[in-house]
């Protein structure tokens, strides 16, 4: 008898709520990848994150750098310098906006940074907790000129010349999730990489809302954003892949000019019409600091918390 009392009551209840959330946790990139979905019955959304998270996962292997699994971007690492190599069209099209966004950032973005990468190890198993000796970081650092193409022929110029995706891959891998949520009906939606996010739609009756974590108070936000539509924000930190060694923090972003990790910010945050570029240019404005943020292109804005714990620019 109870039952036919309570039927009505969770009707009721429901009615007046917000909308379902639909939530997924996935471990992707390195990082815990959070779907969110809203305004889509629990079908749909599963099959759609799991589309996602497929694709997502396809892209972690196509450009890592790290692992023993075969890909072709260690394969044109592992290139003689000055070979012609063919790059699958995604590969080329990735490194292609890598490519501006070293040159409008003056060289402070370089996806050719791998070998300083790997010599730094923040990304190896077990990651380093001390730097490298100081010339084998003056000899890892790579030459301006690193990486040229002709058609779908690209080369390295130089023996330093190791790409890593290590900060545009999350960002495109991001952009391919929202389009498989969308390929399958999905509307309004966040894919958050561990504070790298797109979202998509709005959330019900209001827009989305989201944080931008303080960079040395984990539980605090610097901004706080209500945001609908087609949005991504990517945030580059030097608090997420770091080591203190007497007394100082090393971390995973390098100034490619020197071959250190970079001192001028402990974040920065870019918000850009894709995660792609979003990525890209978080981590360039990052190394470049305050001075970077006259660079960034039209349509997109940048938040900077600077070494000394203060903001500059805006959302
Ligand atoms: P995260 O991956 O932690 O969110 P980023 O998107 O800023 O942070 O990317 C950091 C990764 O980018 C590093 O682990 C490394 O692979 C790569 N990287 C580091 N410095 C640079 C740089 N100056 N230009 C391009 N890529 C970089
Ligand atoms: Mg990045």
């Amino acid at each position: 008898m109870r039952r036919f009392l309570i039927i009505p009551l969770l009707l009721l209840l429901s009615a007046c709520s917000s909308p379902a959330e639909i939530h997924d946790t996935r471990f992707i990139m390195g990082t815990l990848v959070k779907f969110t979905i809203i305004g889509s019955d629990r079908g749909r959304a599963a099959a759609a994150i799991a589309a996602a998270a497929h694709e997502m996962q396809r892209i972690e292997d196509a450009f890592t750098i790290y692992g023993d699994h075969p890909n072709a971007v260690k394969a044109f690492n592992a290139s003689a310098p000055g070979a012609w190599v063919a790059l699958p069209d995604e590969v080329a099209a990735v490194l292609t906006t890598a490519l501006q966004v070293k040159q409008q950032s003056r060289g402070a973005f370089d996806p050719a940074l791998g070998k300083l990468n790997l010599l730094w190890g923040f990304s190896t198993d077990p990651p380093a907790t001390s730097p490298p000796p100081t010339a084998a970081i003056s000899a890892a650092i790579p030459p301006g000129q690193c990486i040229e193409h002709h058609d779908k022929q690209w080369r390295r110029l130089d023996a330093r010349c190791l790409l890593d995706f290590g900060g545009i891959a999350k960002g495109y891998a991001i952009d391919r999730g929202i389009a498989m949520l969308r390929q399958h009906g999905i509307a309004n939606a966040i894919i958050n990489a561990g504070g790298d996010i797109r979202l998509i739609g709005r959330h019900g009756e209001r827009p989305w809302r989201i944080g931008i974590r303080h960079p040395r108070h984990k539980n605090e936000v610097i901004a706080k954003l209500n945001l609908q539509g087609d949005i991504s924000i990517v945030t580059s930190g030097d608090y997420e892949r770091f080591y203190i060694y007497h007394g100082k923090r090393y971390h995973h972003l390098i100034d490619p000019k020197t071959g250190w990790p970079a001192n001028k910010a402990e974040s920065a945050t870019i918000m850009a019409p894709n995660a792609t570029l979003a990525d890209a240019w978080s981590t360039a404005l990052f190394i470049r600091g305050k001075q970077g943020l006259s660079d960034i292109p039209q349509a997109m804005h940048g938040l900077l918390m600077d070494r000394h714990g203060k903001t500059v620019g805006s959302l």
